[in-house]
């Protein structure tokens, strides 16, 4: 198969590659249909390296269909249309039991003190290969992919993968109280997505804050009240808070990322955009 594979530093290439195989019964092998690109992906392009071997299998937000079962899998069958969780987790321990898959005691890397496995991440979670790959091989197969029904679009479920459960979890974790504000900094796939889902949930006013003019303009249309750093710079926080009476929004969502230390957004967070100073992280 093909598949994108890393060789060192900032060297990433389509190569030729064997195909993935049925090793455990639980096992299933997909064909990817479509696969995102993560800006957690920035990390193997550059710092993570040390962590990498070359010919790894990059890729960790795939769908598309299944096309061969272990004899244990009961959940699924070929021909199936499934999205594939970037997480790898069982199902069926301590902590997936309680919800907490990113904990997963089954796929842990312990060695490394990391969480559970995740698909196309280095060796720190697992060194899964992952799929950015024309098939992928996924582990318990009677939990793990999520069935999706045939018929509307990958671009439909596709973000199910991880974009949509992350940004979900960052409005979840922001605390948003009911009808409340939110201010999300960085407007890429995962703040875009949350502000999208605090909106939906409820939240009375979304602002949102990138230097991007693509993203500020879909945010706007998404509804959105989308802030241009570079015409605000150091101002943003008086901005923000001349539309809240004064008082900055209820929550803050850095969805920045960690791959922009130095750059200007990075430091909106330090300049106070928020009031409520636990909610506004360094
Ligand atoms: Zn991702
Ligand atoms: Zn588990």
């Amino acid at each position: 198969m093909r598949a994108l594979t890393w060789q060192g530093k900032r060297d990433v290439r389509v190569e030729t590659v064997p195909d993935p195989v049925i090793k455990a019964p639980t096992d299933v092998i997909v064909r990817v249909t479509s696969t995102g690109v993560c800006g957690s992906d920035l990390h193997l392009y550059e710092v993570l390296g040390p962590y990498l071997d070359p010919g790894d299998i990059l890729g960790h937000e795939p769908m598309g269909i299944v096309e061969e079962v272990g004899s244990e899998v009961t959940a699924l069958s070929a021909g199936d249309r499934v999205v594939v969780p970037f997480n790898v987790s069982c199902g069926d321990c301590y902590m997936c039991d309680r919800g907490l898959h990113s904990q997963c005691e089954t796929t842990q890397v312990k060695e490394r003190g990391t969480g559970a496995s995740l698909f196309g991440y280095t060796k720190l979670y697992g060194q899964v290969p992952g799929g950015q790959a024309e098939l992928l091989r996924v582990p318990f197969g009677n939990t793990l992919p999520i069935k999706v029904p045939d018929g509307p679009p990958d671009d439909r479920f596709v973000f199910l993968s991880d974009v949509l459960p992350t940004a979900w979890q960052a409005v979840e974790y922001a605390g948003i109280p009911p009808g409340g504000t939110v201010t999300v900094l960085g407007l890429g796939p995962i703040g875009a997505m949350a502000a999208r889902i605090a909106l939906h949930r409820g939240a009375s006013l979304v602002v949102g804050v990138d230097l991007v003019p693509e993203r500020l303009s879909r945010a706007h249309a998404d509804g959105v009240k989308a802030f241009d750093l570079r015409r605000y710079g150091k101002d943003i926080g008086d901005a923000i808070r001349d539309l809240t009476d004064g008082r900055g929004t209820d929550a803050v969502i850095d969805a920045v990322g960690m791959e922009a230390h130095g750059a200007p957004l990075a430091k909106a967070a330090q300049w106070g955009v928020g009031l409520l100073p636990d909610a506004v992280a360094e």
